[in-house]
């Protein structure tokens, strides 16, 4: 069989690629995926109850970049809708990120008063501070603040999700979710935010219909790499897979969805619950809330992390610590020893916890590499 490009995964960043390919260099495009879908992790279906669902746990999508949402706006329009997540402190749910209405949910008016008006005297109004730096701040109530969300918030979240404490990992980790100085309880501030109204699998199959582009399903593509001749290639799997892991194998972060569907309306006021402490699972998303479908019926995704096992699970989340960085780089080498010819974007191949504007922004760069000839 012969391609112009082969390009292993149809995820976004492999999907994106492939769209821009054919539609504007004219050329043939293959796209192996090993699993029985396309859309990578963003994958919706409607499950047997008939509710719209994401297989890898909730997704939504944001964007301060506006030329990826009007490029993503050529293949779907949007249902408006802005993420808000309630975490269980204390028996009381409060909005995450923390900002100054999860202090008046939890505090005293007079204590959330003062609060309040240390961290302004601090810091500006509207401006966001990751917790591990409000930690360090001078004011001791204010210390005493950032430890309180500190325990309750994120040690306990974070050690279930990552097997790592706070600390221990990239600091950019914590800092995607930062002390917020406003009474804004949305998860994200992005200029634009939404999910595609007919669902992430409609997207995909419209970035992935042109003459140019054949899909193969349900092949990875150590199966059929030696019955395909190719110009170049794009991988979009793990980077450690792919050189046979010669310096070691990168570690990930998996987890297990547990989607149980529920004869009611609604299951709980907001589309995410977030567990810090209590339960073995992190967080619990009713889709419903994302998708905007009506039905008497309704489904939720628990989510409980686990370790990644090669074989038995998906390598969900690169682990970005500075030991796992370094690790990286050593792939980094290879990865330059086999361009042009072979190239490497996306959340598994760079290694990367990007989110999935981040993903498209990457493809998008990388095509205008590739057209520009370098
Ligand atoms: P992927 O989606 O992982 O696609 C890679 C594809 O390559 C996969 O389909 C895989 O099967 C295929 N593949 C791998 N190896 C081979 C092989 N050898 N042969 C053939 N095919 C292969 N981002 C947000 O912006 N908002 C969110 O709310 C959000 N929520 C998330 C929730 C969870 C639980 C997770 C895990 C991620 C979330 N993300 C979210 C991140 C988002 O999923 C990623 O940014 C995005 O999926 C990255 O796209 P990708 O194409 O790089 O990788
Ligand atoms: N986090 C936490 N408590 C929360 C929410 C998040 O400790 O209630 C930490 C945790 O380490 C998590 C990270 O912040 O992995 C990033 O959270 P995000 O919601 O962005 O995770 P994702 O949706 O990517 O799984």
């Amino acid at each position: 069989m012969k391609t112009d490009w082969l390009i292993v995964g149809a995820g976004f960043t492999g999907s994106v690629l492939a769209e821009r390919i054919a539609s504007q260099l004219g050329q043939k495009v293959l796209v192996v995926e090993s699993r029985n879908h396309i859309g990578g992790n963003a994958y919706d279906y409607h499950d047997e109850h008939g509710i719209l669902v994401h297989r890898y746990g909730p997704h939504i999508f944001h964007t301060n970049d506006e030329g990826i949402w009007s490029y993503l706006s050529r293949f779907t329009r949007w249902r408006p809708y802005y993420h808000r997540v309630l975490a269980m402190v204390d028996g009381h749910a409060v909005p995450v990120p923390f900002n100054f209405n999860s202090i008046a949910a939890l505090f005293p008016p007079e204590r959330a008063r003062q609060l309040e008006r240390l961290l302004l005297e601090r810091f500006d109004y509207g401006s966001k501070t990751p917790i591990l730096q409000l930690r360090e701040a001078e004011d001791p109530a204010l210390r005493e603040l950032a430890d309180f969300i500190y325990d309750k918030v994120f040690l306990g979240y974070t050690v279930k999700q990552w097997e790592m404490k706070p600390e221990e990992l990239a600091p950019s980790v914590t800092a995607r979710i930062p002390f917020h100085l406003s009474r804004d309880d949305r998860y994200f501030q992005d200029r634009y935010q939404g999910l595609p109204q007919e669902g992430y699998t409609r997207l995909f199959e419209r970035l992935l219909d042109h003459p140019n582009i054949r899909l193969m399903l349900n092949t990875d593509y150590h199966d059929v790499v030696e019955e395909i001749e190719f110009e170049r290639m794009i991988y979009t799997g793990p980077v450690d897979v792919f050189f046979d892991f010669i310096h070691g194998e990168l570690p990930y972060r998996s987890l297990r969805f547990e989607m149980q569907h529920h004869a009611v309306e609604q299951y709980q006021s907001v589309a995410q619950m977030n567990y810090p402490n209590e339960y073995p699972w992190t967080r619990i998303s009713e889709f419903k809330h994302l998708t905007g479908q009506s039905a008497p019926g309704t489904t939720v995704a628990v989510e409980y992390p686990q370790p990644f096992v090669r074989g038995k699970n998906d390598p969900y989340y690169p682990i970005p610590c500075e030991a796992n960085a370094q690790l990286f780089r050593r792939y980094q080498k290879e990865i330059d020893d086999v361009a042009p010819k072979i190239l490497f974007a996306g959340r598994l191949a760079d290694y990367r916890y990007y989110n999935m504007d981040q993903a498209v922004g990457r493809a998008l760069a990388l095509f205008r590499r590739i057209s520009e000839g370098r």
